[in-house]
C-alpha cells in the first residue's frame, strides 16, 4: 500500500513506558470466548421469539441508524473496534477467574487474555480524554477537522490512536498515514478504509500539540488529495529523512501543520487564564487508567 507519513519536527524526549502490542486476534479470540459462554443460555421459548422479532427490528433500524451515522465524517477514537465487546470480556473473565476449581495452566491464559484486553480499553480511553481535552482547549481546530471534506464535498473521517512511545513504525511522535484510493485521485484511504485518515500519536507531555501539527496536515491534504500526491511525488523518495517529509520548503502542508501548531498554542495560553487546574500530563492519566482496568487482574 502508498503511504504517506506526515512527520512533526519535535523529537522523542521520553521512552519509560513499555507495551504489549494489542493483537486484534487476542481482542477476536477475546469475543469468541464470551460467544461460547453465553451460548448456553441462548434456547427461545415461542414468546421470546415473537419478543425477539420486535427487538430485531428495532435493532435493524438501530443499525440503520448507525449505519446512516456513519456516512458523516469525524473525528474518531482509534481503538473503537471491539472496544465494548472487550469491556464485556474484562467482566466476563474476571468473574471466570474466582472459580478456585480452576487448572493454573486455564488461570493464566485467562489472565493473559485480560492483560491484553487492559491494554485495549486504557489506550481507547486515554484516547477518549485526550480528545476531550483538545476539544476543550481548542474548540475550532477541533470542529476543522471534525467536519472535514474532500474536494468533492465529501466527509472524511480521521481516526486517532494516542500511543506507547516508539509504538509506531516510523519513530516520530506524530505520525499521519494516508493514502490514494485507486479508483479516485481525490479519494484518501487508509487501514480504516476509504474516505478516512489514521493518525497516531505518541503518547509524550506534549501530545494535544504534535496532534494539532498532524491536523494541520491533514487540514490541507484532504481537500487537495490528488495536487498533494503529485507534490509528494515530485518531492519526496525514499532517501527523504522522517523529518523531512511533509516539510519541504515549499510544502503547504508543512505549512499548514505549522499554523495549526500556533493556533493551539495560543488556544492554550488562553484556556491557562481562564481554567482553574493544569492539563493532565497524558503520561499520569494512562498510568491512572491502566492502575483502574487493572485492579484484580495482576498477571502472576
Ligand atoms: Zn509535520
Amino acid at each position: 500500500m502508498k503511504t504517506l507519513r506526515n512527520f512533526t519536527k519535535i523529537k522523542l524526549e521520553t521512552s519509560d513506558i513499555s507495551f504489549d502490542a494489542l493483537s486484534s486476534e487476542n481482542t477476536i479470540g477475546a469475543l469468541r470466548q464470551i460467544s461460547q459462554t453465553l451460548q448456553g443460555s441462548h434456547a427461545l421459548t415461542k414468546s421470546q421469539t415473537a419478543a425477539d422479532g420486535i427487538r430485531n427490528r428495532c435493532l435493524h433500524i438501530l443499525i440503520l441508524l448507525l449505519t446512516c451515522h456513519a456516512v458523516f465524517g469525524e473525528i474518531k477514537n482509534g481503538y473503537e473496534k471491539h472496544i465494548r465487546a472487550s469491556k464485556e470480556s474484562l467482566n466476563i473473565l474476571r468473574e471466570r477467574l474466582e472459580d478456585a476449581n480452576m487448572l493454573p495452566a486455564q488461570r493464566r491464559k485467562i489472565q493473559l487474555t485480560i492483560a491484553t484486553l487492559v491494554d485495549h480499553v486504557t489506550y481507547f480511553d486515554l484516547t477518549e480524554a485526550l480528545l476531550i481535552q483538545f476539544k476543550t482547549i481548542a474548540p475550532e481546530l477541533y470542529a476543522e477537522i471534525d467536519t472535514i471534506t474532500d474536494r468533492r464535498g465529501r466527509p472524511v473521517s480521521v481516526y486517532v490512536k494516542f500511543v506507547p512511545v516508539n509504538g509506531t513504525d516510523v519513530q516520530a511522535e506524530g505520525t499521519t498515514y494516508m493514502d490514494q484510493s485507486d479508483y479516485d485521485i481525490d479519494t484518501y484511504q487508509s487501514e480504516y478504509g476509504e474516505f478516512t485518515v489514521s493518525v497516531k500519536i505518541w503518547i509524550v507531555p506534549r501530545a494535544l500539540l504534535v496532534l494539532a501539527h498532524e491536523m494541520g496536515h491533514i487540514k490541507y491534504q484532504v481537500p487537495h488529495a490528488a495536487r498533494y500526491f503529485e507534490f509528494y511525488k515530485k518531492h519526496y523518495d525514499n532517501t527523504s529523512t522522517a523529518s523531512s517529509i511533509g516539510h519541504d520548503f515549499d510544502d503547504p502542508s508543512g505549512k499548514s501543520a505549522i499554523h495549526f501548531e500556533r493556533r493551539f498554542q495560543k488556544n492554550y495560553t488562553d484556556f491557562l487564564k481562564i481554567s482553574i487546574g493544569k492539563v493532565q500530563n497524558p503520561l499520569v492519566v494512562l498510568a491512572r487508567l491502566k492502575k483502574n482496568w487493572s485492579k484484580n487482574t495482576e498477571v502472576l
